[in-house]
């Protein structure tokens, strides 16, 4: 494009720039969370626990304390989700990520199955993170001083490549990030190959652990579901039975806040954990188990709900991708992905435009996620990623939300152009 038709094409969008700012939009954008509406379809639940109905329940009284690793139902009930054993099965209070966030904690001061040290011991441990990824997991390592190595994230999974190298290379390196489903925030599932080559791998550290959160396993978007391999069964086949914890809850099932989580995994590690877990806890919220239970009495039943919360967010996603699709579609400014579950929809801008587009966006009164906050220590170095939570605003906000972020992101690409002469 010559030098004059990008400056008249700069002016335009400057004008249209100019414009949404001075109608002082406030819309949010930044954060995965459910719509008024969804937490709607959940209202029925409180009503599955009374005071005349707690006391009929088989087995120990969920009022008092006890159950460290949850109610047996809930236990049955999470198997069934994740394709493990009961016995393979923790379940624990309202937060996957606070169960992540403890069990890195416990690993470093005490520990793992197999481990003969704490973590803490050795000296500058490290995680693999797949980056783009999900935030909190980079911020859970970032505040334990846990060093980060980041992997890419291929059409498939993680660089598998890199990873079998680093892991068998380098035997500080403890850990892995894994969202292996409708990933943060790509939306990406990871093959049976991936599945496979991670259970298989060889690893320096004996203690080594992937930290598997399927966060979205049950949140599809379509009728095609995505399918995951089984990876507690993969790790057993491998010869890796103790490699992955599994993580899940069903906070953007029901509540966030106020659902259930759990931790999965082979039934060495959690006879340690739940030894490490008894200095923690006298027991997890288990009448909010029992509401969980009551009211998905089975996997139909979970389903279905779930079907619910897609008739409301996947309209939102196809807003977005339409919108996507006719402002940016074929300029080779931008890219994505559709994704068929999960919360986000992940944006690339060209290379280094990616805090700008925020920043712009943010003038106009539209709130996104830190740009780099996808990658570790919050640095993208391409600064291109830019995640979109599509699910929390109106369909007609959201709308109005993604012709501005289009408008910030031809702005900025065309600085860049002229910048950079390309
Ligand atoms: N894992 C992933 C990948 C997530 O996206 C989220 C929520 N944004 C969580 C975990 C947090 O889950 P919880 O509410 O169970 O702590």
């Amino acid at each position: 494009m010559s030098a004059e038709r990008l400056a008249e094409l700069h002016g335009e969008l400057s004008r249209q720039y100019e414009e949404v700012v001075q109608e002082h939009l406030s819309l949010d954008m930044s954060r995965g969370k459910p719509a008024p509406e969804q937490l709607d379809l959940s209202m029925n639940m409180l009503d599955t626990v009374r005071s005349d109905n707690l006391h009929d329940v088989e087995g120990p009284d969920v009022r008092n304390y006890g159950g460290l690793d949850g109610i047996k139902e809930a236990k049955v009930f999470f198997a069934g989700i994740l394709g493990v054993r009961p016995s393979e099965v923790m379940v624990g209070g309202n937060s996957s990520l606070a169960m992540m966030h403890d069990t890195v904690a416990r690993a470093l001061l005490s520990g793992v199955y197999g481990g003969e040290v704490p973590w803490m011991k050795v000296p500058g441990i490290k995680f693999i993170c797949p980056s783009p990824g999900y935030d909190r997991h980079f911020a859970i390592c970032e505040h334990f001083n846990i060093e980060m190595i980041t992997v890419d994230m291929l059409e498939d999974g993680p660089d598998m490549d890199a990873v079998e190298r680093l892991v068998r290379e380098d035997g500080s390196i403890k850990g892995m990030w894994c969202v292996p489903r409708y990933s943060n925030p790509e939306g990406i599932t990871y093959s049976d190959e991936v599945v496979r080559r991670l259970a298989e791998m060889k690893a320096k550290a004996p203690d080594f652990r992937i930290f598997w959160d399927d966060a979205y396993c049950v949140h599809h978007l379509t009728d095609e579901p995505a399918e995951l391999a089984n990876m507690l069964e993969a790790c057993r086949e491998a010869g890796n039975p103790d490699r992955v914890l599994m993580f899940a809850s069903t906070s953007k099932v029901t509540f966030p806040g106020s659902g259930v989580a759990v931790m999965a995994a082979s039934e060495r590690n959690l006879e340690t954990i739940r030894k490490q877990v008894s200095f923690q806890t006298i027991g997890p919220d288990k009448i909010n188990q029992l509401r969980h239970v009551r009211y998905f009495p089975d996997k139909d039943a979970l389903h279905e709900h779930m079907r619910k919360h897609a008739a409301i967010v996947a309209p939102k996603f196809d807003a977005v991708l339409q919108i996507l699709d006719e402002e940016l579609g074929g300029r080779e400014i931008a890219d994505w992905k559709a994704p068929k579950g999960g919360y986000f929809i992940s944006l690339n801008t060209i290379d280094g435009c990616a805090r700008e587009v925020v920043r712009l966006a943010g003038e106009a009164g539209i709130t996104l996620t830190k740009a780099g906050a996808t990658y570790p220590y919050g640095n993208d170095p391409r600064d291109r990623n830019i995640r979109i939570a599509p699910t929390y605003p109106t369909l007609e906000e959201l709308k109005k939300a993604m012709r501005v972020l289009c408008i910030c992101v031809k702005l900025a690409s065309i600085r860049k152009l002229q910048e950079t002469g390309a």
